[in-house]
């Protein structure tokens, strides 16, 4: 599928002529500020080339708006215009855009440009990505989980939204399945229940490798009680099925820990202090003999 490419730009002629010249791609038009904000509804762009003076907000103004949103925040942004003093091009660029180019414009140079600012974001994502995953068994890692955790609090804390929980989970003698079929056996567990959480779990919830044989999940919208209720089930499905490695079923079970936001409420929760808690019901949870949830504080 052609990337697509957002125009935004007051003369139909300039961005007429851009979408013909950028044929390869799929070009989307907007004449203002107010039209691409609609057309990002729709489209999510690969690249946004903007010019300056429009309607409205300027193309600057546009731009740092921009920057300040979360989904588009990552959308290069290259300004073509006729504005061309030094400050022009310098204000492009403190206001975030990735690359400036003065009308009028070489065209082999304008699609080269694009070309290397479109290069540049897909190493960028590449590199994101890796730094967000466990590279075992694909999932979030922890990091991540400490990022999204941070903003789910931040984003209670200023909505009143409905609580959520965190469930720290744990594999069962894990080391047993290492010492008597090998770590590669081990290897294969950790990505097949990674598998099976992700594919359990709703969409909106967040699962990540939170170390060694150890996952976490934010279950959105649910108190402890109904987060466990969801993990319950797919435990009894997990302890039910096992694997199969290389032909030899492999049996687990996994203990875990849950907290939520009636725990700690948002105004005085962070992430540490959720997850903490998490894992000292984990502890608990083996403590009491494994194969178990649990949720509350100490009877
Ligand atoms: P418990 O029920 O108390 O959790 O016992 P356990 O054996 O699961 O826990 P323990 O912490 O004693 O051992 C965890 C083992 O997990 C030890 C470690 O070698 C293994 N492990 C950690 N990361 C990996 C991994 O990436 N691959 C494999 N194969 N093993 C791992
Ligand atoms: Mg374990
Ligand atoms: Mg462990």
């Amino acid at each position: 599928m052609a990337e697509t490419i957002l125009v935004v730009d007051d003369s139909r002629i300039d961005s007429a002529y851009l979408a013909k010249m950028l044929g390869e791609y799929a070009v989307v038009s907007a004449a203002s500020g107010a039209e691409m904000w609609q057309a990002l509804e729709k489209v999510t762009p690969s690249i946004i080339l903007m010019d300056v003076v429009l309607p409205g907000d300027d193309g600057f103004q546009i731009a740092k708006t921009l920057s300040g949103i979360d989904r588009f925040a990552d959308i290069p942004i290259i300004f073509i215009t006729s504005k061309d003093a030094g400050r022009d091009v310098e204000q492009g660029f403190e206001s975030g855009g990735v690359d400036y180019i003065k009308k009028p414009y070489n065209e082999i140079e304008l699609r080269a440009r694009i070309r290397s600012a479109l290069q540049k974001k897909r190493r960028e994502m590449d590199l994101r990505e890796k730094t967000i995953t466990d590279p075992l068994t694909g999932v979030h890692n922890r990091r991540y989980f400490f990022e999204y955790l941070d903003k789910a609090i931040e984003h209670a804390r200023r909505n009143r939204s409905r609580v959520f929980s965190v469930a720290m989970l744990d594999i069962d003698h894990f080391k047993r399945i290492n010492d008597t079929m090998g770590h590669q056996a081990g290897d294969f567990v950790l990505r097949q229940l990674a598998e099976h959480l992700a594919k359990s779990i709703r969409p909106y919830d967040l699962l990540a490798r939170y170390g060694g044989e150890e996952f976490i999940i934010l279950f959105k919208d649910c108190d402890r009680k109904e987060s466990g209720e969801i993990l319950r089930r797919i435990k009894d499905d997990v302890s039910r099925t096992g694997f199969r490695f290389n032909e030899t079923p492999v049996r687990i079970t996994f203990s875990s820990g849950i907290s939520d936001l009636n725990d700690i409420p948002a105004d005085g929760a962070t992430a540490e202090g959720l997850v903490r808690l998490s894992d000292e019901r984990l502890y608990r949870a083996k403590e009491s003999g494994r194969d178990r949830i649990v949720i509350d504080a100490v009877p």
